[in-house]
């Protein structure tokens, strides 16, 4: 049985899925999600906020949190630095808390080896063609940055297989409410509910793991 009773989702994405617009409107919907705020090496976009988006580092910094333990998975994205503060999330899970990560495949297999039950979703766009139109058209990157998210989408979207839900971002409405409902029902998978309702569990002298 697992030591924690919160919930690890790890959204991942081609970039231009949709994915940051769907997590952060789930959040103002599930107050009981609490995201996990990555550290980065790249530069804030016009609208970033330090620690609210990312807590923006230098390389140095980052190699410094890298080398004393201090990130539990990273990796280099689109020639930046990514990773997740070790910080918080034991903590978070502990004390049965969600935590949500928003994070690209190779982040997602280290998670999964230190949780392997750490729930995968992958977000995908309707056609090729709205991922690269919405690429374009957000606006915020030099041409070639978005020409080189274009080949680095392709590869991305090779790994959503490593994912157990898959949600095609074509409606955003109905994609948020799919996202909710992966979240509702990981709440009610047999090790939650069983780590949660601990005393219940015993009372009914159910067993506590799943077979
Ligand atoms: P962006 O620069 O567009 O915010 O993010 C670029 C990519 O880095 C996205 O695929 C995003 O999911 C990924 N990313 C963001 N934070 C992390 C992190 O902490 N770890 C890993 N492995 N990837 C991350």
């Amino acid at each position: 049985m697992s030591s924690y009773t919160g919930n690890i989702f790890m959204v991942v994405a081609p970039s231009g899925a949709g994915k940051s617009s769907l997590v952060n409107a789930l959040l103002e919907k599930d107050r009981d999600v609490t995201l996990s705020i990555s550290c980065t090496t790249r530069a804030p976009r016009s609208g970033e906020k330090a620690d609210e988006h990312y807590r923006f580092v230098t390389v140095d910094e980052f190699m410094a949190l890298r080398d004393n333990d201090g990130l539990l998975e990273w990796a280099e994205v689109h020639g930046n630095y990514y990773g997740t503060p070790r910080d918080g999330i034991q903590s978070s899970i502990e004390e049965g808390r969600d935590v949500l990560l928003e994070i690209d495949w190779q982040g997602a297999r280290q998670i999964r080896r230190h949780f392997p039950e750490a729930v995968g979703i992958f977000i995908l766009p309707p056609s090729i063609e709205a991922l690269e139109s919405r690429l374009r058209g957000r606006g915020q990157d030099e041409p070639h940055v978005i020409a080189k998210r274009l080949l680095a989408a392709g590869s991305e979207m090779s790994h959503a297989s490593e994912c157990q839900y898959v949600i095609i971002n074509q409606e955003f409405s109905v994609a948020l409410a799919q996202l909710a409902q992966i979240v509702s029902a990981t709440r009610l998978r047999y090790v939650t509910q069983a780590a949660r309702n601990a005393d219940l569990f015993s009372q009914l002298g159910i067993s506590k793991t799943p077979v």
